[in-house]
């Protein structure tokens, strides 16, 4: 089959002809429709995550049709639609077992190797194996996942829209409900609005925040404001006294969603004293960020997130429902269709920091999409 391989950090990913095994007893193979291409696909093309991480088949968002299931595979069968989750969590490792499913150890530690759950792998390219992206892979024609990793969702939800939900909208909606616990009335700024932070604006919408800035390049704002932003403010040296100005003094909630220490900052900068900063972007490994010590004196807090900091397995289904109902628009956060020869084209994008999501639509059929 044909899947996008990162062979080696600043060489340009290539489709590839690569070999897929069968599923596994508590394994699911899934016909990929579509996948979104994210942000964190550019820190690993780029070895921004550690060294080791290749050759990996990228791709970690994604939806598909299940085409088979291991004999130990209960919750989806043949033709059922599902959608990615990157954390299949393990259930019975201590964090699992201390209600953090999305800081499973057992998918942390395969996640980080390349591997599946059981700490191997399906892919291989001429005899050796191949890392699966996020334990996900899905810039495929197909790719078999742990089983918690292929989540069911509805069938009037078309694929490439669903394809969003298991990175960008579940870190986003995350990151407001199960994090921040934005509550009604309250003030929120979004510093970054590319595919997560569209989905961090659409969340505290829904959550009713009165105030949500839109903090990012002036191109990107009146996606923004689409998708609920009540005020736009162009990230320039003077974006902080705009958001104070606009806020009163500043806002309970700053959701940083690039992983730069510079927006880091800004968003510290932008939260009222008692707010709070919620970091939601993937910062590199090996870069540090600060803050001014002194300010802690406010009771400001700075959080961190990982994948909406909640159950994917409980989530995802349930923000499936949300789209279905018309309450979360994904189609909106989508201004690239492109196929898998189109995904370094679709890095360059993010390098530059250009348009919303880039989906790969992998089999237009199946994705919705019609000729
Ligand atoms: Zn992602
Ligand atoms: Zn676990």
């Amino acid at each position: 089959m044909k899947a996008v391989v990162l062979r080696e950090p600043g060489r340009p990913v290539e489709v590839e002809e690569v070999e897929l095994d069968p599923p596994k007893e508590d394994e699911v193979l899934v016909r990929v429709a579509a996948a979104g291409v994210c942000h964190s696909d550019v820190r690993l093309a780029d070895g921004e995550l550690g060294s080791g991480r290749w050759p990996m088949v990228l791709g970690h968002e994604g939806a598909g049709v299940v085409e088979a299931v291991g004999t130990g595979v209960t919750h989806v069968a043949p033709g059922d639609h599902v959608c990615f989750s990157l954390i299949p969590a393990c259930r019975a490792c201590p964090t699992c077992l201390a209600g953090r499913p999305n800081l499973c150890e057992t998918a942390g530690r395969n996640g980080v190797r390349g591997r599946l759950l059981d700490g191997t792998s399906r892919l291989h390219s001429n005899g050796s194996a191949l890392q699966h992206g996020l334990m996900t892979a899905c810039f495929a024609e197909r790719t078999v996942v742990s089983g918690a990793g292929a989540v069911p969702i509805p069938r009037e939800l078309p694929l490439w829209q669903a394809a969003l939900l298991g990175c960008a909208v579940v870190t986003g909606f995350g990151a407001v409900r199960n994090v921040a616990r934005v509550a009604a009335g309250e003030s929120v700024a979004v510093v970054g609005c590319g595919g997560v932070g569209l989905q961090v604006i659409a969340a505290a919408r829904l959550a009713g925040a009165a105030t949500v800035v839109a903090v990012d390049r002036a191109e990107k704002l009146e996606r923004a404001t689409a998708f609920g932003a009540t005020d736009a403010v162009v990230a320039t040296d003077d974006a902080v006294a705009d958001v104070r100005a606009l806020t009163d003094g500043g806002v309970d909630h700053a959701f940083e969603v690039v992983g730069e220490p510079a927006t880091v900052r800004l968003a510290w900068d932008m939260a009222r004293p008692g707010g709070q900063a919620i970091v939601v972007g993937l910062v590199a490994r090996g870069v540090d960020v600060s803050v001014p010590g002194i300010e802690f004196l406010s009771d400001k807090s700075l959080r961190g997130t990982y994948y909406g900091s909640g159950d994917a397995q409980r989530d995802l289904p349930q923000l499936a429902e949300l789209a279905v109902a018309g309450s979360l628009d994904l189609a909106g956060a989508v201004t690239h269709r492109t196929t898998l020869d189109g995904v370094e084209e679709a890095f360059g994008r993010l390098r530059r920091g250009e348009g919303g999501r880039t989906v790969v639509v992998v089999d237009s059929d199946a994705a919705g999409i019609s000729a």
